[in-house]
């Protein structure tokens, strides 16, 4: 039988990622194979983001570029799944005539049956049914390749929150959370396969099981860290109107969780935050980092922000400005703002120009840079637990010829900062492996990750929660 190739092109956040693992393995199960070389697929699927208007037109420009791909080689299958897929569904196939399926964000258990349809009669299929039913099929994950030691699992789909610039809710359906069972079991199944560290993800986690009155989310934290083998627990996002003092007190209580939180704050000015609904006020927002940091005084903290929307004044953008200051976030995603169908801010008065924002979101960055960097200087001489992920990016190739102790190795701190290290002559008897915990020096400082050598890589001792990170 000819082997079928697969090739998955995923934009977006890390749900993307996640389902397009989903997607692959639901068609492994029907005979296909991921291939990295998008010439040499059978079937291309692009898993689309409509966050921004500029993941969109990633998408579309990758589709537009497919159609000489498909005159060439007429019996390929091209699809789009994801959130552009459910936000434009039918008008996707009237514009490119190219495209075999267009399949929405609930419909991914759909996918393998679609696919067989067309491999046998080749037709055009459209199917962005939202049944607000999270599918749940029996042993979900797909198995984790060798050497991986970090996963995301998501734990809950969609949002209710309505922030009024968000396409969220409109193309991924209201918030649903899985069966606690079925994440655990999800869980143990990749820890048993080898993976060490779990992401869990989801639009707001604060707000899991609530609606559908399943266990909570500090509840649910809890059993994940019972789970033998599995070293470290993360999630994102946090909605900061949600985030309870229960969570918060996970920090401490919880010993397998990372210290470090995402808690999006999108602007510094309580105007735009009310004509965001985003229901905090800056000051509620800086109560709840000062909660943070007197339970965990080590976490790190890094946020979300958005520039230029409707009606952001100079003024309010300053306000902005002076909450990155106030807080000191370890890192930022920060977003020009763009309309997008649905959301209702496309319709608000006050658009900002181009050019403006632009100017705010340069200014955003090098603050932040500048913050970045005193954290990070403050970090040289620390001693850092650090999980092992694999070889340091610049070094996969040369690695092979070097000595154990100049091997240059990557992974990152329950900060979930980066740190390259070598393992130095500190321990000879024991080596560095991939999905180990070791303890790191830091040498080093750069804008984006920290550089250091080993000083103990013994798998089995790890410092206790509170004291993982000391001076030198
Ligand atoms: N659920 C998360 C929360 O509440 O913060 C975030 C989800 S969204 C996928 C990721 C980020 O994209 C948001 O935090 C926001 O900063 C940004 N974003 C969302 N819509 C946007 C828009 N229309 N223009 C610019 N940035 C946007
Ligand atoms: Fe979008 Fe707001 Fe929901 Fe986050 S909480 S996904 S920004 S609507």
């Amino acid at each position: 039988m000819k082997i079928k190739k697969l090739y998955i092109n995923t934009i977006g956040c890390q749900m993307n990622v996640y389902d397009s693992e989903q997607i692959a393995e639901r068609l492994h199960r029907i005979g296909y194979v991921t291939e990295t070389r998008v010439e040499e697929a059978d079937l291309v699927i692009i898993n689309t983001c409509s966050i921004r208007e500029k993941a969109e037109q990633k998408a579309f420009s990758f589709l537009g570029r497919l159609a000489k791909m498909k005159r060439d080689k007429p019996r390929l299958i091209v699809g789009v799944c994801g959130c552009v897929a459910q936000q434009e569904g039918q008008k996707i196939i009237e514009r490119m005539p190219h495209i075999d399926f267009v399949l929405g964000t609930q419909a991914i258990d759909r996918l393998p049956a679609a696919i067989e349809r067309i491999e046998k009669h080749p037709c055009r299929i459209v199917d962005v049914d939202m049944s607000q039913v999270i599918q749940e099929s029996a042993d979900i994950s797909a198995p984790p390749k060798p050497h991986e030691v970090s996963r995301f699992v998501t734990i809950m789909r969609g949002c209710d929150n309505f922030c009024t610039y968000c396409v969220v809710p409109y193309v991924r359906g209201r918030e649903m959370s899985r069966d606690p069972e079925k994440i655990i079991s999800e869980i143990k199944s990749l820890v048993v396969n080898g993976i060490r560290e779990i992401t869990l993800l989801g639009q707001n986690v604060n707000s899991y099981g609530q609606k559908q009155d399943l266990c909570d989310f500090p509840t649910l934290l809890k059993q994940i860290n019972d789970i033998d083998g599995l070293f470290r627990l993360r999630f994102t996002t946090s909605h900061p109107k949600d985030l309870s003092d229960d969570l918060i007190d996970t920090f401490q209580s919880v010993e397998k969780l990372c210290y470090h939180i995402h808690l999006p704050v999108q602007s510094g000015s309580n105007d735009v935050l009310a004509r965001m609904n985003r229901r905090y006020t800056r000051e509620k927002y800086l109560e709840k980092v000062i909660r943070l940091r007197e339970t965990c005084p080590e976490i790190a903290i890094t946020s979300d922000i958005i520039v230029g929307f409707p009606g952001e004044t100079r003024a309010d953008f300053e306000q902005t400005k002076a909450l990155i200051e106030r807080v000191e976030f370890d890192s930022l995603f920060a977003f020009i703002y763009s309309d997008r169908p649905s959301a209702p801010s496309g319709r608000f008065k006050g658009k900002v120009t181009e050019k403006e924002k632009k100017q705010r979101l340069q200014e955003v960055f090098d603050l932040q840079a500048h913050i970045t960097q005193k954290i990070h200087s403050g970090m040289k001489g620390t001693v850092q637990e650090v999980l092992v992920e694999g070889y340091s990016k610049k070094q996969v190739d040369e690695n092979r010829s070097r000595a154990p102790e100049a091997v240059q190795w990557t992974g990152r701190t329950t900060g979930n900062k980066i740190v390259n290290f070598v393992q130095g002559d500190s321990c000879i008897d024991k080596s560095v492996e991939v999905g180990k915990m070791v303890h790191v020096r830091i040498e080093k400082t750069f804008p984006h990750s920290l550089w250091g050598s080993v000083v103990t890589c013994d798998p089995g001792h790890s410092l206790a929660k509170g004291e993982e990170s000391y001076a030198a």
